[in-house]
């Protein structure tokens, strides 16, 4: 609950939404347009341009004549003036991004998550990966507003605290990755669920706002799902909203770690898919990091008419409709995002089932229909909105930020 206003936040408030107006105006907003937007008055408004371009954040475009008087000079944002680091830190891969003021991508880098040894070297890998990756960028580091990091949940997002994420090895569990790794870049760190962090990145590349009620399906090592409601995504009281994994879709499928049977986390759980494809013999381990290659081998499999291979991919599609369809029953969404990091190897066989499953189901309780999208930004999409969820904190303005929280955080 919060309630009042925050007087030192309504300075920052109105500076981040003129920002947020100009980052959102591609071809450029005039002084006169922002301060009708606004509702601020131009001596306000002009000294805000005026700090937002002296900081770089913002140029001045050509003057353009419109009727009588002086030609109204555009504001565009630079989106090179700043950058951010997204890191996605998947069981299967771990996936590097730094985006610009846009949240274009402009340098991008996957590594197999460390398998072994201490919490401290877990911590210098993932530090020198950034540092790799601002070089190839070309990025001065004091032009770096944050690091982003997307991890599987249960976590404590406050504390930049994992808790004991599923097959990682242990060296990850109670890992404050959060304040370890900003002490070991000096740069700020956020820490946020994988699929709160991918819904985060697909709002922010949502020019045409289609996704403002919208579910996100993440599909990696594990399976989760985004929300957002009226274009703000759903934390959740602990910021840990989104777990499906144990919404049975399957009854009599195989049995899963909580003892019943059919749960989607197993039901379409990359292990299932490669034992059913006769890829790998069953109760034979997948360490994480291989589960990749062996899904490319099953696409590829599929690809060329292997009916094994077709099937156990379909399979995986049909059961992950009845996981759509009851989800957007919750939420009436209405449009449904599928990504993560192994989706795109599965969904040139798999999501035509999915869409066949979602238009065929009679137990559809919205008037709409689901409209089921490829994500935009495919296996990124978690590691980019980590990267987002560091510019949406400079760059968009809420007006709950201007609200006093109940409790201090
Ligand atoms: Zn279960």
């Amino acid at each position: 609950m919060r309630r009042g206003s925050n007087l030192p936040a309504v300075g920052t408030y109105k500076r981040t939404l003129v920002l947020d107006l100009i980052r959102r105006a591609p071809a450029g907003i005039s002084r006169i347009e922002l301060a009708a937007r606004t509702g601020l008055s131009p001596q306000t408004l002009s000294n805000v341009a005026r700090r937002l371009v002296a900081e770089g954040w913002v140029r001045e475009g050509t003057p353009v004549a419109s009727g009588p008087g002086k030609p109204r000079t555009p504001l565009q944002l630079d989106p090179s003036a700043r950058c951010a680091v997204g890191i996605h830190l998947d069981p299967a891969v771990d996936t590097f991004v730094v985006v610009d003021l846009l949240g274009e991508v402009v340098a991008h880098a996957e590594r197999t998550p460390r398998q072994d040894g201490s919490a401290d070297d877990i911590v210098a890998d993932l530090a020198r990966a950034v540092d790799d990756l601002l070089a190839e960028a070309g990025r001065d580091r004091r032009s770096v507003l944050g690091v982003g990091v997307a991890a599987p949940g249960p976590l404590d997002a406050d504390r930049g605290l994992l808790f004991e994420p599923p097959l990682l090895p242990a060296a990850w569990h109670q890992l404050a990755v959060g304040p370890r790794l900003s002490a070991a870049t000096g740069l700020t760190t956020t820490l946020e669920k994988d699929v709160v962090a991918a819904m985060v990145g697909e709002l922010w590349r949502d020019a045409s706002q289609e996704l403002q009620d919208s579910i996100f399906f993440y599909y990696g090592a594990g399976v989760g799902a985004g929300l957002a409601v009226d274009g703000t995504p759903i934390r959740g009281r602990t910021g840990n909203a989104g777990d499906i994994a144990h919404l049975v879709v399957e009854p009599g499928g195989p049995v899963c770690g909580c003892s019943q049977r059919g749960c989607l986390g197993v039901a379409i759980s990359p292990e299932r898919l490669l034992v059913d494809a006769g890829i790998v013999a069953p109760g034979h381990p997948i360490a994480a990091p291989a589960l990749r290659g062996h899904l490319r081998a099953l696409a590829a499999r599929a690809a060329a008419g292997d009916e094994r291979a077709r099937r156990a991919a379909e399979h995986a599609g049909a059961s992950l409709a009845r996981a759509v369809v009851q989800i957007n029953n919750l939420l009436d969404a209405d449009v449904v995002v599928v990504g993560g990091p192994l989706w795109s190897l599965l969904s040139p066989t798999a999501a035509p089932a999915l869409n066949r499953g979602v238009a065929d189901s009679t137990e559809t309780a919205t008037l709409g229909g689901i409209r089921v999208l490829d994500s935009r930004l495919a296996s990124e999409a978690a590691a980019v909105g980590a990267a987002c969820l560091v510019l949406d904190a400079a760059m968009t303005a809420r007006p709950t930020d201007l609200m006093i929280a109940d409790s201090p955080v």
